[in-house]
């Protein structure tokens, strides 16, 4: 039996248009994508709601794992209603109340050559209880620390897709913040603007309204991001999207980080190592503690994922 202490209430996965037990599922070495990143992945939420669990915009995530396959230039050899009826079936076989969703679908066992020839490609679905990313702690605010490390330009990858191998790039960022007692890391863009975390998109908040970055900026444009723009809309709240400069970010009034992992996390503190020839500066963003905007925005995301909101109703697909 495999150790499923990272993995709480994981005991099926789906492959391959079948479901089998957790331990069951192994992989040879010679996955092509393991040597060389060549996978692609949904990181998807369903919430408890007073209606049994739902799903949050599962269409939307459904739709932003076919444009990734396209990219890494695989065919999903499923339909989207197929991928999305699988998708319900493991939170269902799991018996999961709440819970995160990681679609995979890689190059498999084949070859190992850079050209996948032979590598099969393989999607594999599994759900397990995730309750919060950072903890409860960050609700209080968290940590971030400006990587030294550019993000992937959008004119070097095609950024619109959840690439196995870009998370390198993430996981190194991330392993570094955290070396130095951070709580997550932020990338600059090429240009110098910020562009994302490792894994969430960021939002400035200055004179009541919020801001954030799109695609041209070499971000993920992040399902929450979507979200937390409509919501703010339909709360009255200014929205705005555009570059953010590291200025803006350190005279903000608030800042918070978004995804679907994450959900709405403030940002009260920032160490910017971008620059590694000038000692790293610490800056308190706004009051230094989760400002009135990341809260309330916070609140009505937590409540409409949780179907508390019944004007978003169209957002939550139910298991069954
Ligand atoms: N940027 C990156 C690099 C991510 O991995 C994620 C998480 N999927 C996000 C942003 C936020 O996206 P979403 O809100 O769709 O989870």
């Amino acid at each position: 039996m495999l150790d499923t202490t990272s993995f709480p209430k994981a005991k099926k996965i789906w492959s391959m248009g079948k479901i089998h037990p957790w331990s069951d599922t192994t992989l040879h070495a010679m996955t092509h994508a393991l040597h060389y990143g060549t996978s692609t992945f949904e990181g998807i939420r369903a919430y408890a709601t007073p209606a049994g669990p739902k799903i949050f915009r599962l269409p939307e995530h459904v739709d932003r794992f076919f444009v990734s396959a396209g990219v890494l230039k695989m065919t999903v050899p499923y339909t989207k209603e197929e991928v999305t009826e699988a998708i319900k079936l493991v939170v269902r076989e799991n018996e999961l109340e709440s819970c995160y969703i990681r679609p995979l679908f890689f190059y498999g066992y084949g070859n190992l050559g850079l050209i996948p020839k032979a590598s099969q490609p393989t999607l594999v679905i599994s759900a397990w209880e995730w309750s919060s990313y950072m903890g409860e702690a960050a609700l209080g605010g968290i940590k971030a620390f400006i990587s030294p490390w550019r993000r992937v330009h959008h004119s070097q990858l095609d950024m619109r897709a959840k690439l196995g191998g870009v998370y390198v790039q993430s996981t190194i960022a991330g392993l570094e913040a955290r070396a130095l007692g951070v709580d997550e890391a932020l990338f600059l863009n090429i240009e110098g603007h910020i562009a994302e975390g490792p894994g969430e998109n960021l939002f400035v908040v200055k004179n009541g309204g919020i801001k954030t970055n799109d695609r041209t900026e070499s971000i993920l444009e992040g399902i929450t991001r979507t979200s937390i723009l409509e919501i703010a809309k339909d709360l009255g709240i200014k929205t705005s999207i555009g570059p953010i400069t590291i200025d803006d970010l350190t005279k903000a009034d608030e800042a918070f980080f978004t995804g679907t992992a994450v959900e709405v996390i403030p940002v009260t503190q920032l160490i910017d190592g971008s620059d590694r020839n000038v000692p790293k500066r610490e800056t308190t963003i706004g009051a230094g503690k989760p400002g009135p905007i990341s809260v309330r925005l916070r609140k009505a995301y937590m409540d409409i994922v949780r179907g508390a909101d019944p004007k978003y109703d169209r957002w939550l697909t139910p298991i069954k």
